[in-house]
């Protein structure tokens, strides 16, 4: 399915860091086929509303803890894997 990447691997110490990164971030969040969504209040975040700050319910014990701009967030977590050369078509 798709294009086939041989994907080289970043080294393992940006790995661990983005696997321990992700573990955090996916303590507040969860992917939701386009949405991400707040593991509190259970509201979504569109990718498509990426640059507008994320809104939780008003009772939202994580409202003030967790991520303004979740998708942003996730971006930056993955970059290692964007960042590698060696694509199989390049
Ligand atoms: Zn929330």
């Amino acid at each position: 399915m798709g294009k086939v990447l041989t994907m080289p691997v970043p080294d393992p110490t940006t790995l661990s860091k983005m696997d321990a990164g992700l573990c955090d971030f996916y303590k507040r969040w969860r992917s939701d086929g386009d949405y991400l969504r707040c593991n509190s209040c259970k509201r979504a975040h569109l990718a498509s509303y990426a640059g507008e700050k994320f809104v939780h319910s008003s009772a939202c014990p994580a409202k003030e803890t967790s991520e303004d701009y979740p998708w942003q967030v996730l971006i930056e977590l993955l970059r290692p894997l964007f960042e590698c050369k060696g694509h199989a078509d390049e």
